[in-house]
């Protein structure tokens, strides 16, 4: 058979190479990206071409099997969009396959639910901009018209064209930022916003979008997470009632509607997490990576294991389209490449409404304590501000980050701690809600060794909350936490009307919410928040509390940021208090990850091995560090195999390998023999879906 009748197959699997097939007769040529049936080791799939003219090498070339048929009905990946996926699989050290299947996650629907809520949710809004419409003062009719016809097109399912926002007027500082962002752009920088919540960076970016769509390309606006986008979306909206959304929670149907509106080409701007990189763009201008320290940006699990930041500048490369990262804290990957001056780092360090940064008071938990201070997780002080906040009515908002009732709990006769029996973490207890039982995940809250009554170590949001109410019986008081998800949406949106007083909750109060009205943000115990067993513990935790100290005070008056903890001298909460530190800070930090070799210093790699045989796992991950300590890699620091954080997860133990590379010109070739000897291993020894890499861990 002649050349021009065999191709390759890229395969929605684990395969660290693409089989050919050949063409039947009857099957015209065909071009890289369409879209083919074939079978693979007995089942159907559907595939990409990926080479359309192939020379079978290594293979019977008897063998080779013919397609089953062409899928004229899906439409065919583009020549940039295979770039970008064999990049992905490049950088990340995984089958291309892989990428493929989260590019095009399976056809089949996935329930009419959040579909309909889609619907509930356009018609909502379409009555509530018909009245506004009829309220209108004459100068704002026209804006309402234009909102209320695109959400009309949208429920109709047509595509509304996107309109250059309108009504974006910068500030000076605002437009110096700007110009040093154009300028970077126009040197083929990523340009690095570092300003302070409140700064206006939203405002920025809406700025740039609507330049990019104007010069007629599309804008990708990335954020971490939809659901806390809520107010976001509507923000953007109102400048570009035509703007997309893309989440992986959306129906499949909803999600090819927006891949196919890309496909038609023109200037679309989308708002999406991580996945909508792998839409098919045309024509991208700009991606705008909001809150870029985020860990949601990383995909643990499955591979690709990429993070969004590092693939958007991949994805930009391929376009030939700018990138602009903002955040009010940014990573240390993103400092450091500033100070290389790969980035272009641009700051904003006033926020628009001249507030004051929340004043920071940090209470000494043990000291308090021991005075006698203290009502269960609330100190006296805490709960005077709290008290002084509410009278000159205004709202307060605890953070707790942990989300049980308390995190383990200990027997008080017998000292015994219960744990889980398959995965040996302490077991948390629950509190039972209207009469229900409390619940020790599946015990009961009684010793199971000798029957005495068990013991809270520690805190959860659900005993804050306790004792918030006993402290303030008349005060409106709300959690919010991943135990109560469903009702979260809810709960936001009445503390935004002021129905709530006072609301408590883990990490998710800390993130981009806009409320107008709160004055006080306290940390319950900022310890937790410290005493990760990681390298990125102060960095996070920084982070973490610089954006919660953001959500107050947002509109002129400066609020109040409360700390309570067992340790106020650390150095984490002493430069967020000597506000100017921060820098300091950041280089110090930097300082240590050197020292140590860490990144962004050296990549790091993980090697994750996982096996439901224990002992299979024990003796194979020490052969595997083995192997991979003699694979000929240089200047690679390897630590373990360890138990990793972890240990038991989905059924399987696991364990780690950590391999610190160093960013050299080695790099690539070092990643290539780590592969190489990872690939050899699981032939050798049949271990196949055992191991996987994990780049750039998060
Ligand atoms: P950031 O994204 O840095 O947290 P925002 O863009 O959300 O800051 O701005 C904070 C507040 O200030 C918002 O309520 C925003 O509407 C307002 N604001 C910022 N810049 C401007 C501007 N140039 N014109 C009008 N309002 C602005």
């Amino acid at each position: 058979m002649p050349e021009e009748r065999y191709i390759q197959v890229i395969l929605p699997l684990l395969l660290d190479w693409e089989p050919y097939y050949s063409l039947p007769e009857g099957v015209e040529s065909l071009v890289a990206g369409s879209r083919v049936r074939v079978v693979f080791a007995s089942r159907h799939y559907v595939g990409v071409v990926s080479v359309a003219k192939a020379k079978p090498s290594g293979v019977d070339v008897g063998k080779v099997r013919p397609i089953e048929g062409v899928e004229t009905g899906l439409p065919c990946v583009s020549e940039s969009e295979l770039r970008f996926w064999r990049e992905i699989a490049d950088y990340y050290l995984c089958p291309v396959g892989m990428v493929y299947k989260v590019a095009y996650p399976s056809l089949k629907t996935e329930g009419e639910l959040v579909e309909s809520r889609q619907v509930e949710r356009l018609r909502k809004r379409e009555e509530a901009l018909a009245i506004k419409l009829e309220k209108a003062r004459p100068s704002n009719r026209e804006r309402y018209r234009s909102q209320l016809e695109a959400v009309r097109a949208e429920l109709r399912g047509e595509s509304v064209p996107v309109q250059a926002g309108s009504g974006i007027e910068l500030s000076p500082k605002q437009q110096r930022a700007e110009r040093e962002i154009s300028a970077a752009f126009e040197r083929g920088k990523t340009a690095l916003l570092d300003g302070v919540t409140g700064s206006g960076k939203t405002e920025i970016y809406l700025k740039m979008a609507a330049e990019c769509l104007q010069k007629g390309k599309s804008v990708l606006y990335l954020v971490p997470e939809i659901a806390l986008s809520r107010q976001l979306e509507e923000r953007i909206r109102e400048h570009f009632p035509g703007m997309l959304t893309y989440h992986s929670r959306l129906t499949a149907s909803r999600r090819s509607a927006v891949a196919s509106t890309l496909r038609k080409g023109g200037a679309n701007l989308v708002l999406g997490t991580r996945s909508a990189l792998f839409l098919p763009f045309k024509e991208l201008g700009l991606i705008i990576v909001d809150e870029e320290h985020d860990r949601s940006y990383k995909q643990d699990s499955p591979s690709p294991r990429y993070n969004a930041r590092e693939a958007a500048i991949m994805l930009a490369g391929i376009h030939g389209a700018n990138v602009l990262l903002g955040s009010a804290t940014p990573s240390l990957e993103s400092l450091y490449n500033a100070n290389k001056e790969l980035f272009v780092k641009v700051d904003l360090k006033e926020r628009f409404y001249k507030a004051d940064d929340a004043e920071i008071e940090i209470i000494d938990t043990v000291a308090e304590r021991r005075k006698k201070g203290m009502h269960g997780a609330l100190s006296f002080r805490l709960i005077k501000l709290i008290g002084s906040c509410l009278e000159s009515g205004k709202q307060a908002v605890l953070l707790r980050s942990r989300r049980s009732y308390a995190p383990a709990v200990q027997c008080t006769e017998c000292g015994y701690i219960p744990r889980c029996p398959s995965c040996n973490v302490s077991l948390s207890l629950h509190k039972g809600q209207n009469g229900a039982p409390d619940r020790l995940l599946c015990h009961s809250a009684t010793c199971e060794k000798c029957g005495a009554s068990l013991q809270p170590l520690g805190f959860g949001t659900q005993r804050v909350e306790e004792d918030v109410r006993e402290c303030f019986p008349t005060a409106r008081v709300a959690r919010l936490d991943s135990d109560s998800t469903g009702e979260d949406v809810g709960t936001i949106k009445s503390f935004e009307r002021g129905d709530i007083d006072i609301l408590i909750g883990t990490q998710i109060v800390t993130k981009g919410f806009d409320f107008g009205n709160v004055a006080l943000v306290a940390v319950i115990q900022a310890d937790n928040v410290l005493g990760l067993q990681d390298f990125r513990a102060d960095e996070r935790a920084l982070q973490l509390l610089e954006q919660f100290r953001g959500r107050c005070g947002r509109r002129g008056a400066s609020g109040q940021f409360v700390i309570q903890t067992r340790e106020p001298s650390h150095p984490v909460f002493r430069c967020l208090k000597e506000n100017d530190n921060a820098s300091a800070l950041t280089e110090n930090m930097l300082a240590e990850r050197q020292a140590f070799s860490y990144p962004p210093f050296t990549r790091l790699i993980h090697v994750d091995i996982h096996d439901s045989n224990e002992k299979r796992l024990y003796s194979l991950s020490q052969a595997l560090a083995a192997e991979l300590s003699a694979c000929g890699m240089s200047g690679v620091t390897l630590v373990g195999p360890y138990a990793p954080s972890h240990e038991f997860s989905g059924g399987e133990y696991c364990r780690q390998i950590r391999l610190m590379l160093p960013r050299n010109r080695m790099l690539r070739q070092n990643k290539a023999l780590l592969l190489d000897a990872v690939r050899r291993f699981e032939t050798a020894r049949r271990y196949t879906g055992h191991i996987s890499l994990d780049v750039d861990p998060a």
